[in-house]
This record gives C-alpha cells, structure tokens and sequence, in this order.
C-alpha cells in the first residue's frame, strides 16, 4: 500500500483560501446559532484551492497512492464526513483514515523533547505511529511545519515541506518530489 500522510492548511488549503468556511457560514439561516457539530461538514472547513487539488489529482492518478489525514481537520469530523468533503472539493479519492492523536504524555522513553517544536513532534510521531500499525511500501508525508529529518531523530525521512502557505503543494518541483517516494 502507497500511502500520502496529508496536512491540509497550508498545502492545499492555501492562504487565499483561509476564512473562506465563514461566507459558507453566512449563507444559512441561523448559523450563528448552531453548534459546530450540528453544522454540515462543508460549512466547518475552508475550500481548497483548486489547482492545489489539480497538482494532487495527478499525484494520486501518477502513483495509486491512498491518503491519510494528518491535519488537524481530523478533530472537527468522522472520517466518512470529511471523505465527502474531499470528493465534494474535487479529490478524486477519499481518505482511508486518520493518524491517531498522540501528546507529549505517550512519548518514547528518552524522547528528545523540544517545547518549540511541540506540534512539528507530535505529528511527526503520529505519522510514525500509523506506519507502524500498517503494511505501507511507499510512502510520504507533507505538510507546511519543517518535519524534516535534517539529523533530528523526530523527523521524516521521507517528507516534503511546502513553506509557502500561498503556493502549497502547487509550488514548482514539488509534485516530482511527492513522486520521487511513491513510484
Ligand atoms: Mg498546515
């Protein structure tokens, strides 16, 4: 199994997008009133950009790879009401699950803790986590928090960082280098 551990703000939630659930929001009547888990799951989460989701299609068609969210995302909705909303976005494939939510309580022994790099660390081991309890070939993490290895015994070896909030996983080279740990 080929598997992409996916970050959505930041790699195909762009900025231009941020802040876009709350027109959702305004459209429907009483809105302000409804709590977040009686919303419909459109309404809860900012669109996508739509060549950010062109760049993964092709990802995803190139390689047969499944996804797993990583992104906090996963703490707002069931994995089958995100689902929807990725197919509604225009992903052409559902998630297959989340990571599992891990906190500085369920770190290894002799972890090497830095309180500065609290959220980069935790991802980076609920990822390692999921691999673990997984048959997984190929794989490859994104996200726009630096989870590089880099000689950090945290990191991800195979991970691709998109720093540019505006540009994401559309940004030159970087669907090469997606491709690079799928094929
Ligand atoms: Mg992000």
């Amino acid at each position: 199994m080929k598997i992409i551990f996916l970050d959505n703000d930041g790699v195909i939630c762009l900025q231009k997008n941020w802040g876009s659930r709350f027109k959702k929001q305004h459209a429907i009547d009483g809105w302000k009133d409804l709590p977040d888990w009686k919303r419909p799951t459109y309404d809860l989460f900012d669109n996508f950009d739509r060549k950010a989701i062109k760049t993964l299609n092709q990802i995803i068609s190139d390689s047969d790879a499944e996804i797993v969210v990583s992104s906090d995302w996963r703490l707002k909705a069931s994995i089958e009401d995100i689902g929807g909303y990725y197919l509604e976005q225009g992903i052409i494939k559902a998630p297959i699950d989340y990571t599992r939510v891990i906190t500085e309580f369920d770190y290894p022994d002799n972890f090497p803790f830095y309180r500065s790099m609290l959220s980069e660390q935790n991802r980076s081991l609920e990822i390692k986590d999921w691999l673990s309890r997984n048959d997984v070939t190929h794989w490859v993490a994104i996200d726009d928090m630096d989870m590089r290895s880099n000689g950090r015994k945290w990191g991800l070896d195979n991970f691709v960082w998109t720093p540019n909030s505006l540009e994401g996983i559309k940004q030159t080279g970087k669907k090469q280098e997606i491709l690079n740990y799928l094929l």
